[in-house]
């Protein structure tokens, strides 16, 4: 048996095509368009590289980004005035402060400063709290991503036996969350977890977020199970690869995500989708 491979890349496109028309309808009847805020300090190579790929998403599908650049040494009070700036001004509909900051600027302080109804990346204090009393509010964009794809592939959750591999703020934690949600029942592993392999084993669902390429092969995998592998990781030879070995969890699995073009263009496509939500949000329908 070879797995049914979700594709990402191809779910993200449908999805940016669908917002696209959203757009180009708020536009033919000369409503304002959404508007997504990014506040970049400093010049980390790869930072620089993530907003480039955010604006050109939103020019994908026709809704205005602007772009704060700060100094790599400016102050927090900077960096916070910049974020007040962008909460009162009524044309921002999503801000995204780019982590990680630079060193000496405090990121958690940064996070608060945003008004939670513009918290596209949903790490404002709030929001995080609202996820975890599942209750409605801006969910992270990438285990968001992670939830889009399973629901696509027609994973049904309820009562369902779910593991996460990694219970990193951004990604780990969130998706346990979400999926718990979503009625599955869910355990979580982590560096210190003793036999991740026969517990993973069991699950119907499997997400990955370690960030270890090939940790996970098929004696991790129950046979049919959904595997979802968010890792990303450049390989000595330049090659991307995932947290799982694809060629052997595809054997075993029933549904399986590539890298790339698994949950990475998921992400962008997730925050687009919450710029979306914070516009039409403040009624602009
Ligand atoms: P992270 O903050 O480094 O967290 C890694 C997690 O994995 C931690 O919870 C850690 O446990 C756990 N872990 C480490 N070794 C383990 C092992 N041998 N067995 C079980 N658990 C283990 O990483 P992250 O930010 O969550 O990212 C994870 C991966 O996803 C990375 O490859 C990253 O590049 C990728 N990623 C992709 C996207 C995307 O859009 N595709 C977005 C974000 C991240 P402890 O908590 O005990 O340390």
């Amino acid at each position: 048996m070879s797995a049914e491979i979700i594709y990402g890349n191809v779910l993200a496109k449908e999805m940016r095509e669908e917002m696209k028309q959203e757009v180009d309808q708020l536009r033919s009847v000369g409503k304002r368009i959404p508007c997504l805020a990014v506040i970049l300090a400093g010049n980390n190579p790869a930072s620089l590289s993530y907003i480039k790929g955010k604006e050109k998403a939103c020019q994908q599908i026709g809704i205005d980004s602007c772009m704060f650049h700060l100094d790599e040494n400016c102050s927090q009070s900077d960096l916070e005035k910049k974020i007040r700036e962008c909460n009162e001004d009524e044309n921002i509909d999503g801000i995204l402060v780019q982590l990680p900051l630079p060193e000496g600027l405090n990121e958690d302080r940064a996070l608060k400063c945003i008004d939670p109804k513009k918290d596209v990346d949903g790490l404002h204090p709030e929001n995080v709290g609202k996820l975890f009393l599942n209750k409605k509010g801006f969910v992270p964009c990438t285990p968001k991503g992670v939830i889009e794809l399973l629901k696509r592939a027609g994973c049904d959750f309820d009562g369902r036996r779910a593991v996460v591999i990694g219970r990193s703020k951004l990604v780990g934690s969130p998706v346990a969350r979400l999926l718990q949600n979503e009625n599955a029942t869910v355990t979580i592993c982590h560096s210190h977890t003793k036999d991740v392999r026969s517990i993973s084993k069991e699950a119907d669902i499997v997400v990955v977020a370690v960030g270890k390429p090939k940790l996970i092969d098929a004696s991790y995998i129950k046979k049919g199970a959904y595997v979802i592998d968010v890792g990303v990781n450049r390989l000595p030879d330049g090659h991307l690869c995932g947290d799982c070995d694809f060629d052997s969890v595809k054997e075993i699995a029933g549904y399986v995500t590539p890298v790339p073009k698994g949950v990475g263009p998921m992400t962008i496509t997730m925050l687009l989708k919450n710029t979306m939500e914070a516009y039409f949000s403040k009624g602009e329908r």
